[in-house]
């Protein structure tokens, strides 16, 4: 006998086999549904593709590595010299390659920075949902690559100069002069010890200096450090500016960006987050001095449209993870997936997945068509900080209430539930938190307030007879307009948010409408999920869509 079978006392039965080795893209009815009704439909087999790489049980594994080697900052050398350099564990820029070759970063610009047509927003959050159910950190840089050029283009001049690498689908982590390498990646550096939201108490500084200025001053949170180059708000003699600082100047010598040390955060791990001093740092003006916040709006849009893919994507991997465990786990002789409370727990929580998903991808939607269609515009101006709200602050309850499903087995870091759990919040927090969520949708009503009631009036028509949504519509109309609408803000939000979720499901996925109205309009539920009526053919409709079986 060996010493492992006199060790071994019984044999394993009654666990979930791992939640991997799938296609996360043709096991997800409502994703498949969505992509097709907001118009990417003719990409589907490559989003199977997609799907299976990023389901593979290399790609779980690999996001384990990430997130438990965190980056490490080397801010010397073992001489003294400086060196204000982040490490990264390999499978961190395995990611960043996997990311940028799909194009995420970029897919939605052109060559010349323009906006690629549609449905390249569309196609790219349908990545994007994908990429988010396996590893979130690494998308930060993503996303900012990304919404950085938003920015860029009022510099038509500068953003010429680095399209080129921008856009490229390589990815290249070495720390060079961006004129030396193939593509280049961008962050961002607005927050500062004194405030987040209202970067107008920015006290960092910038004084004109040869070709561009000289920014002299901090910021208490920038991420992804190893970017090449960052957009900043600094003080000029005009007013708060929006600025690019590269990591090397233009005479090639390490810019004076001097990172104090890495955040020790909660979730987001395997992505650094630094506190940095600049020291007469060079960069490049962005736009007009005095402009800053105008310049930086259109970048940030952008980042808060990833932040709602990101938690609806974390919240499709929940929903998988439970749904996947009760199907194999058995209490009492009966499956879990089969006892009456767990049928209805699940049922509600793929609802609130089917409406996720719909109308994330109905407000990506809203941005191809932006450009050529002022309805969508208006579309996208209202709801983009409202659907933030709703699903980015949904989702830590909704991953929390998942990993209850598992048991104790949902609880340990083996499972993805945990790391999910802790990354969840952070969507809410970054890019603008709740309650400023809120107070933008009340700006884009007073400043907007004829085409946001347009986009109001045409949630309630696209829901037609769908049970609660006028009542929901007048209710949403009657807080917003009173004299205390911003006390009243988050009820009205929140309703807006789900009435655009119904109105988005009429288009992609009909059949579940109706319960989503009916169970958050009419009668909204409690405060935790299962707590809705839902029929028997409706548990089992949902189920089935929520994973079909193998
Ligand atoms: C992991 C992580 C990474 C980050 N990376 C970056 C980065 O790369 N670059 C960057 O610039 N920043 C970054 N941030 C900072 C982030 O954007 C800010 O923390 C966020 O914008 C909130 O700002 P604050 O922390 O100053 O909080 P505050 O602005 O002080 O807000 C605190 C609370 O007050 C609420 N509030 C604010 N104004 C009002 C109001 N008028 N009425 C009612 N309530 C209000 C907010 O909703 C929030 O709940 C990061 C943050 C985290 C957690």
């Amino acid at each position: 006998m060996t010493i492992q079978s006199r060790c071994e006392t019984h044999d394993i039965f009654n666990q979930s086999p791992p939640y991997e080795g799938v296609d996360l893209f043709t096991s997800d009815p409502a994703l498949q549904d969505a992509v097709q009704a907001n118009g990417a439909g003719s990409d589907a087999g490559e989003l199977a593709d997609f799907g299976r790489r990023w389901g593979a049980a290399a790609m779980f594994d690999a996001a384990r590595l990430a997130n438990e080697n965190t980056p490490k900052l080397k801010t010397f050398d073992t001489k003294g010299f400086r060196r204000d350099t982040v490490e990264f564990h390999p499978a961190y820029h395995g990611f960043m390659a996997e990311s940028m070759k799909a194009g995420l970063h970029a897919s939605t610009w052109t060559a010349d920075g323009s906006r690629a047509p549609a449905p390249s927003e569309v196609s790219r959050a349908a990545r994007y949902f994908m990429v988010a159910q396996v590893e979130n950190g690494h998308m930060c840089p993503i996303t900012m690559t990304r919404a950085c050029v938003g920015a860029l283009a009022v510099e038509p001049a500068l953003l010429q100069k680095l399209i080129g690498k921008i856009t490229s689908r390589g990815y290249d982590a070495s720390f060079r002069p961006w004129w030396e390498k193939d593509s280049v990646t961008l962050g961002m550096g607005m927050t500062e010890k004194q405030g987040g939201t209202d970067v107008r108490a920015n006290t960092t500084t910038a004084m004109p200096a040869g070709e561009g200025y000289a920014i002299t001053g901090h910021k208490w949170f920038m991420s992804a450090p190893m970017c090449d180059a960052f957009l900043v708000l600094a003080q000029a003699p005009g007013g708060l500016t929006c600025f690019l600082m590269p990591r090397f100047r233009p005479d090639g010598a390490v810019n004076a960006l001097r990172f104090q040390r890495l955040k020790d955060k909660l979730g987001n791990r395997s992505n650094a987050s630094s506190e940095v001093e600049f020291v007469e740092a060079f960069a490049w003006r962005v736009g007009e001095e005095g402009r800053g916040v105008r310049t930086i709006i259109e970048m940030v849009q952008l980042t808060r449209v990833d932040c709602v893919i990101s938690s609806a994507g974390m919240m499709r991997m929940a929903l998988a993870q439970a749904t996947h465990h009760a199907r194999h786990r058995t209490v009492f002789q009966k499956r879990l997936a089969d006892q009456p409370i767990m049928r209805t727990l699940l049922a509600d929580m793929a609802l609130e997945v089917e409406g996720a998903t719909a109308l994330t991808m109905r407000l990506c939607r809203s941005f191809d068509l932006a450009g050529s269609d002022a309805k969508e515009a208006a579309y996208a101006r209202l709801l983009t900080p409202a659907v933030k709200y709703w699903i980015c602050k949904t989702a830590p309850g909704f991953i929390y209430e998942a990993m209850e499903c598992l048991g104790g087995n949902g609880y340990v870091e083996e499972t993805p539930l945990a790391r999910l759990y802790r990354e969840a919040p952070v969507n809410a927090i970054w890019e603008g938190s709740g309650n400023v969520m809120c107070l933008d949708v009340l700006r884009a009503l007073a400043r907007e307030g004829e085409a946001a009631q347009a986009v109001l009036a045409g949630l309630v028509r696209r829901c037609g007879d769908l049970p609660g949504a006028k009542e929901a519509a007048s209710r949403i109309a009657n807080a917003l307009s009173s004299a205390d609408g911003e006390a009243r803000a988050r009820a009205a939000i929140e309703r807006l948010a789900l009435l655009s979720a119904a109105a988005a499901l009429t288009e992609s996925a009909s059949g579940v409408a109706e319960a989503f109205a009916r169970t958050r309009l009419l009668a909204p539920r409690g405060g935790t999920f299962g707590t809705v009526d839902l029929s028997v053919p409706e548990v089992t409709m949902l189920s089935d869509r929520a994973l079909p079986a193998a």
